[in-house]
């Protein structure tokens, strides 16, 4: 949330910033701890979707793990004080140094992605003395085109280890001397609203679950990624993802024996909705049948719309005009760099602030320097509101 005290103070700092809303990213991790807690589900949140030191610190002190996907987040991990063991490692092309580096600090676990993998961690355990500890990911195959969410977890993408090679697969775990299987990982995509895929992927899991015991393998630990999504729309009325309803479809749908561990890796749902790009309006510019409110804050800060034609709400906070239909863009030189069109905001001037919503995830992280631009630092509420 923006409070009035937020906005008086945006005035006095150049745009444009991110701005973190640090209660809500509390009760947002909270509320995410309660309900994985009601079944006793292991919380790793993914670091990719928001590394800011301030963010990652109190994610520690509500006593989540990492999900990390490069080594350079691992060695980040260790670095912000996470307990090796309550670390995961993901990622298609994980190279020499990265599986060392995490052999070398006993990480808690390699989400595995690959025979090619397993074969070269078994081989780097092997000369470091130690045994990895893995778990596999499966490529679960659900169709995720008739409901159109980003997948990962179709046959045809790089994620994971089919069905197909399950045998192969075999006889590689049983070869890995310096391996030892602790479970299953599975992720099936990202910004998912509906709970029926989450369901479909419990059903993947026993069966899978289900081979590897008559193959021989006993699974401790079944990881089924993360995925959740947000309200991007109207996210001052949904501040919160559905961590009940998450959590709930699968308490429903995933029986869990003695001694297993059900693990999620939310990154999206726990930082999302509290981040906020503000930015500063250059110019109003009339165009033959639209007005163009042009941004100082593009592409280069900020790039899910560019990049997957996302879109963000976007609010004047400082305008109290009658409304007006408005194209907002950004400064960069890339006809992608567009915040909305068509927009209907408050008659808009030049100086004016606006927020764009629900930059929590994958916003700050993604950011680069195109255009000789600088990168927008961060505030956080926790400061801004104390002066
Ligand atoms: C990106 C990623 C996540 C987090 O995805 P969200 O959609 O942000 O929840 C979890 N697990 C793995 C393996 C990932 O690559």
């Amino acid at each position: 949330m923006i409070t009035n005290a937020a906005i008086k103070a945006f005035s006095q700092i150049e745009t444009p910033f991110y701005y973190y809303d640090m209660d809500l990213l509390r009760s947002t991790l909270h509320e995410c701890a309660k309900q994985a807690g009601r079944y006793g589900y292991k919380i790793h949140y993914a670091i990719k979707a928001n590394d800011d030191p301030r963010i990652v610190e109190e994610v520690r002190k509500v006593g989540f793990g990492l999900d990390c996907v490069s080594g350079g987040e691992v060695k980040m991990a260790l670095e912000a004080g996470f307990a090796p063991a309550d670390i995961v490692f993901a990622g298609v092309g994980k190279t020499n140094w990265e599986i060392k580096l995490a052999l070398e600090n006993s990480i808690g676990c390699f989400n595995v992605e690959s025979i090619p993998e397993l074969e070269v961690i078994d081989a780097i355990a092997g000369n470091l003395g130690t045994t990895a500890q893995v778990c596999i990911r499966v490529n679960p195959d659900i169709d995720a085109h008739t409901h159109r969410y980003i997948t990962t977890g179709l046959e045809e993408n790089k994620f994971g280890i089919s069905a197909w090679a399950f045998d192969e697969l075999v006889a590689a775990l049983k070869a890995s001397k310096n391996v030892h299987l602790k479970g299953l990982h599975l992720h099936i995509g990202s910004q998912i609203t509906i709970m029926d895929p989450f369901a479909l992927e419990c059903k993947r899991a026993l069966g899978i679950v289900a081979r590897f015991r008559e193959a021989g393998f006993e699974i401790t630990d079944l990881n089924l990624g993360g995925g959740l999504g947000v309200d991007y729309e109207e996210p001052a009325a949904n501040p919160m993802a559905p961590f009940e309803d998450w959590f709930g479809t699968v308490a429903a749908n995933l029986p869990v024996a003695e001694g297993q561990t059900v693990h999620f890796e939310p990154g999206r749902a726990l930082v999302a909705q509290c981040g906020y790009l503000i930015s500063r309006v250059v110019f109003v510019k009339k165009g033959k049948d639209r007005k163009f409110v042009i941004l100082d804050a593009g592409m280069n800060d900020l790039i899910r719309p560019a990049l997957y034609g996302a879109r963000h709400h976007v609010e004047n906070l400082t305008s109290r005009g009658g409304k007006l239909r408005y194209d907002v863009v950004g400064p960069i030189c890339e006809s992608s760099d567009t915040w909305g069109e068509g927009l209907l905001l408050p008659a808009t001037s030049r100086d004016d602030i606006f927020a764009i919503a629900t930059a929590g995830a994958y916003g700050q992280v993604m950011s680069m320097r195109y255009n000789q631009r600088p990168f927008a630092k961060a505030y956080y509420s926790d400061e801004i509101l104390k002066k």
